[in-house]
């Protein structure tokens, strides 16, 4: 299954093919935001947490 990514404001293709990408590697592709609106990309929730360290 093909995975297609598109900004969430104006649809714009940010991502289309067979391989499945990390969001933050499409985003990072992208520096941040959408190119035809200025969006900034927050396409999925990131699972990343930053905890102190003990
Ligand atoms: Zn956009």
């Amino acid at each position: 299954m093909p995975q297609r990514v598109t900004c969430s404001q104006c649809g714009h293709l940010l991502y289309e093919g067979v391989d499945l990408k990390p969001p933050d590697e499409i985003i990072s592709k992208y520096d941040g935001k959408c190119p035809k609106c200025g969006r900034k990309l927050a396409l999925i929730p990131v699972n990343v947490e930053i905890k102190p360290c003990k």
